[in-house]
């Protein structure tokens, strides 16, 4: 299955996305924050992104979801800062510390290219929310220049609708964390009280451009949606009530990946709310809902950072 960006190469979608993506930017309302920043002049809102995105690091990464990574890896980009505040990131001194280095769109091209001339199975853009005109300003070079792996969309889910659809078409994978049901935990551990409605929303546009994960004979994902459920401690992240709702208002057939590893990091050392990892009771609760869901496309992973109740 040929990725969906060629087509809308051939056809001129992928440049009207660009161009109004950079009209977006003249007064910044890409996300939910809504901050209205005029970032071709490099002004600057709540992700501290200006004009060009920051890139932290990229290269293969295996530690991915098993149908993105295959034999060769996930072709990963992480970009710097985020739309998101939480205070447990997992990569907090890229997220809000902003390591990394300013890069121009000739060069995100090359990056693309490097990681698929590695091998990776597809370009796998962490973060990306606040970068879409910069990844859509490097895509028709990266194109130019023979890209042709499917892209990963890999975001915490904190998306507007209307930024999504930019990218109806472009994207091929959308692979976005649904973290919290509550808003007020939202609100406390991402700086963000609408973030479950806002993730509600951005799953049901995602499931609608690109459907059920579809994968080729070799196991690999060609297309569809992915959607990451990290378990906290304590039920905060309200497991039941984002499982039901990815089982009755996506698709039972969605692939979910329940992830185990949270451990604290960040601001969330020390807590005595989310200082902890999670035993593995929670975790267990956590895959028993999604059977009892229906729910049976799960990512199989080991579990990490359990902590065993006597
Ligand atoms: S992308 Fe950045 S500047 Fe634009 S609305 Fe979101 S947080 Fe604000």
């Amino acid at each position: 299955m040929p990725a969906a960006y060629l087509e809308a190469h051939g056809n001129g979608r992928l440049d009207e996305s660009l161009r109004r993506s950079l009209q977006w930017m003249k007064v910044c309302t890409l996300c939910p924050r809504l901050c209205k920043v005029n970032r071709l002049e490099n002004e600057k809102g709540y992700c501290r992104t200006g004009r060009y995105a920051v890139v932290a690091s990229y290269g293969p990464h295996f530690g991915e979801e098993k149908p993105l990574v295959g034999k060769r890896g996930s072709g990963t980009i992480f970009f710097s800062y985020c739309n998101l505040g939480c205070v447990f990131c997992q990569n907090y001194e890229i997220s809000h510390g902003g390591e990394g280095r300013e890069v121009e769109p000739d060069e995100l091209a090359d990056i693309m290219l490097q990681l698929q001339q590695g091998g990776c199975h597809n370009i796998n853009f962490v973060t990306p929310t606040h970068v879409i005109p910069q990844i859509l300003e490097a895509l028709p070079l990266a194109i130019r220049r023979g890209l042709h792996v499917p892209l990963v969309y890999n975001t915490g889910g904190y998306d507007r609708v209307s930024a999504l659809k930019l990218l109806d078409g472009i994207v091929d994978i959308y692979m976005p964390d649904f973290k919290f049901w509550d808003p007020q935990v939202s609100g406390k551990l991402s700086d963000a009280p609408d973030y479950p409605h806002r993730a509600r929303e951005a799953l049901r546009e995602m499931h609608r451009q690109v459907g059920d994960l579809r994968m080729d004979a070799g196991g690999i994902a060609e297309k569809g949606l992915l959607v990451r459920h990290l378990v906290m401690p304590g039920g905060l992240a309200g497991t039941e009530g984002v499982l039901h709702f990815i089982a009755e208002e996506i698709s039972r057939s969605t692939y979910v990946n329940i992830m185990s590893q949270y451990h604290p990091c960040g601001e969330a050392v020390g807590s005595s709310l989310i200082g902890r990892t999670i035993t593995s009771r929670e975790f267990d609760d956590a895959l028993r809902v999604a059977e009892r869901e229906g729910l049976t496309r799960l990512d199989e992973r080991h579990k990490h950072w359990l902590t065993f109740e006597l």
